[in-house]
Order: structure tokens, then sequence, then C-alpha cells
């Protein structure tokens, strides 16, 4: 896995394996979802490739009303709001993340805190076929 740059692409390449990968610095072990080739914390610049377990719990949200075109050819518009999330992952790094199985016309019914899973949702195919990643109440 080493020989792949720590980019986004490379990133997103994982997300299509169905794999959530980020960097870990060899030196100070802080660990960048997605990853970075250069560590935020020490600056150095030899990493790892570690695999996350996809557990988490749901640390912020926000329901989204106007979205991208890809979410706006989903059926998602002002009635059909969509939600998006920051994650904190169980090996304690945050990311943004789409959030499925969660009533966004219901706000109040979305709790901070809780636990969710991994899922990798595959649009497009062949050379157009990208992966969002998102995550679901356990
Ligand atoms: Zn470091």
């Amino acid at each position: 896995m080493q020989e792949r740059p720590f980019s986004d692409i490379s990133y997103e390449e994982f997300l299509n394996e169905e794999k959530l990968m980020g960097s870990k610095c060899k030196k100070c072990g802080a660990l960048s979802v997605p990853p970075r080739p250069i560590c935020i914390k020490c600056y150095g610049n030899e990493m790892d490739w570690v695999e996350m377990k996809g557990k988490g719990k749901l640390a912020a949200f926000t329901s989204i009303a106007v979205g991208p075109p890809f979410m706006i050819e989903e059926g998602y518009d002002r009635e059909h709001h969509y939600c998006s999330g920051v994650v904190g992952l169980e090996e304690g790094v945050r990311i943004v993340a789409r959030i499925e199985g969660v009533d966004t016309s219901m706000p109040e019914t979305i709790k901070i805190g809780t636990p969710l899973t991994v899922q990798f949702l595959h649009r497009g195919e062949g050379e157009k076929m990208r992966t969002f990643l998102a995550f679901k109440p356990l």
C-alpha cells in the first residue's frame, strides 16, 4: 500500500475500494483523514497508510437545503434536506461526511453522540465512478 501517494486522489481510490484510509506520521503518530503528505503536527514527511475501522460518533451536523448538483439529482432540495456531519472516529480523528438514515425534517431527533458506522456510496460508473463517504446510525 505504501506506493500510493498521500493525496486526495489516493484517498478517493481507496473509497472506491470501500476503505477509509488515513495517513499516520512515522515520527509522532499523528493521524490525518484524508491523508496528507506532511504531518500537521510535526511537519514530518514520512507517513504510513492506516485503515480506519469506520466507527465513530456524531460530533456536529447541519441540514443542507441547497446541495451540489449530484445531490439535487438524488432528489434532495429545499423540502428534502440532506445532512452533513462531523464524525469523531474511534481513532480520534474528525471527518466531514454525509449522514444517512436520519430525519432531517426533524433535526431535533438527530442527537450528538449517536454511534455511527461508515457507508460507501458509489455514484456513476467506470471512469466516472465516485464514492462518497457517508455514515449512518448503528
Ligand atoms: Zn508528525
